[in-house]
């Protein structure tokens, strides 16, 4: 293989496609030696095979607001790759939504549901559509809009979507409540559903807490704890308030929250109490940052900027892809953060993870280290179709076990001559194999 040449023929097909091209970069670099030490991968052309997705799918969803103007939103779902399980990934609803973002996250999501040890393949969906000022009604219809075009290609046993940015509890009962009513069936077809019809507990939080789990590990490979420790954790969503409930819990300290105009600093850091505010502001569907910073006199909101400018020893990017570049991961290395763990997909630009490799920051990607949530989906999975309902401690250790897991495997194939750990390689390979290997077993199709 040669990723040059690949990465040519791959944008002259998808021009303009850029975070689908940076996410298979970054894949096909990390993999390249392995790949050419082993024929039957290049025999089987598995790189030009595992590259473009098995289907994308792309739909109109029409839908009426509260006055009965007719609005037409796009509806994707990319059916990525399904060598070790039904394809498994998130459906996201936001503005920003289009091809290339969701055919990176679907890129990113084979390998880390590969690492997560559990049967689940790739897959990514979601909409352009804004549900930020939207009402409850209107958003109820565009979800019941969404699942009729959608639901004749998903199914327990073939694709189960969950949630992502925009789609949380309230979304995912819309949407399954349609599924049931067409398919005519109760099924764990979607994840992320309500506790008292399906729904694993934990999974809210899973994102977030795996997040933390994971961070714990790489701290201890230099024999740190996070107990004491300054945490800047970025978003104000599901994964950000998971992260920052379990830092809080473990003896951290976080002391930054951010949306999209700017930042929280709360020098006296965001105790379980305000993680409590945090959450009422975002089921206000408010869901800005800065009236945090009016509630408590401790904290001040930093309009237009990005938490990495506050000295912290350990920074978790969990907002958005891209939100944490070069400059950003100077300031942080100048400030002596000794870990960056993501619990975003794809916060951290190349840029950025160059700097923080080459001062050998401990530094984890989000496949690996927000693979938590997809796995406590997978728990969910499981559960349901087992018809039964595990304990929150049940499913916490199982998450536990599987952070600890990737972690291991991580170090396994990700360690450097210099001892350093690139877990970008090692989450890459690891993730990998175990596809590849399913579809040289599985043969051309
Ligand atoms: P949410 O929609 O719940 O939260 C995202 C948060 O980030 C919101 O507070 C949002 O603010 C904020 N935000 C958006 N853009 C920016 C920006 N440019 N700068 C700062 N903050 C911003 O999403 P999730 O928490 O579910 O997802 C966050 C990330 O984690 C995504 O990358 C997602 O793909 C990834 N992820 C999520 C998983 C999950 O289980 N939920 C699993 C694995 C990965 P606002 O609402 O004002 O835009």
């Amino acid at each position: 293989m040669n990723v040059d040449t690949i990465m040519n023929d791959l944008v002259k097909r998808h021009p303009g496609e850029v975070e689908y091209h940076q996410a298979v970069r970054e894949v096909l670099e990390s993999i390249e030696e392995v790949y050419n030490e082993n024929p039957h991968f290049r025999s089987a052309n598995i790189v030009d095979r595992i590259i473009e997705p098995d289907r994308v799918m792309v739909f109109k969803v029409p839908w009426a607001d509260d006055q009965g103007s007719v609005h037409v939103n796009l509806g994707y779902r990319i059916q990525f790759n399904n060598a070790i399980g039904p394809y498994k990934g998130g459906l996201r609803f936001h503005a920003s939504v289009n091809l290339s973002i969701l055919k990176f996250l679907g890129f990113e999501q084979i390998f880390k549901n590969s690492l997560t040890s559990l049967p689940m393949g790739g897959a990514k969906g979601g909409s352009d559509f804004d549900p930020k000022g939207k009402s409850n009604a209107e958003i109820m219809r565009f979800c019941q809009a969404f699942m009729m075009e959608l639901w004749n290609n998903i199914g327990p046993d073939t694709d189960v979507p969950a949630g992502d940015i925009g789609v949380g509890g309230r979304e995912i009962g819309y949407l399954y409540g349609m599924y049931r009513k067409l398919a005519r069936e109760n099924t764990g077809v979607l994840t992320g559903k309500g506790i008292n019809w399906g729904g694993s507990l934990i999974r809210p939080e899973a994102t977030g807490f795996g997040c933390v789990y994971f961070t714990k590990e790489m701290l201890a490979t230099k024999g740190e704890i996070l107990k004491g420790k300054t945490v800047a954790i970025s978003g104000f969503g599901n994964v950000a308030w998971g992260a920052a409930l379990k830092v809080t819990e473990l003896g951290g300290k976080v002391v930054t929250l951010s949306g999209p105009d700017g930042y929280v600093y709360d020098p006296e850091g965001i105790s379980a109490e305000k993680i409590e505010y945090m959450l009422e502001l975002r089921a206000s569907n408010e869901d800005i940052v800065a009236p945090y910073a009016l509630e408590f006199d401790s904290a001040q909101f930093v309009q237009g900027k990005r938490p990495w400018e506050v000295k912290v020893d350990i920074a978790l990017p969990c907002a958005t892809q891209n939100e944490l570049d070069g400059a950003d991961a100077e300031l942080l290395i100048a400030n002596g953060c000794i870990c960056v763990c993501e619990g975003a997909n794809m916060p951290c630009t190349p840029e950025a993870i160059e700097k923080l490799q080459e001062k050998q920051v401990l530094y984890a990607p989000g496949k690996a280290a927000n693979a938590g949530g997809v796995a406590t989906s997978g728990l969910e999975m499981a559960q349901n179709s087992m018809k039964i309902n595990w304990s929150r401690a049940e499913v916490d250790d199982r998450l536990h076990h599987i952070m600890t897991n990737i972690h291991e495997n991580c170090v396994k194939y990700g360690t450097n001559a210099d001892g350093y750990v690139d877990y970008v390689k090692g989450a890459n390979i690891a993730g990998f194999l175990k596809v590849a290997d399913a579809m040289v077993d599985q043969g051309l199709l």
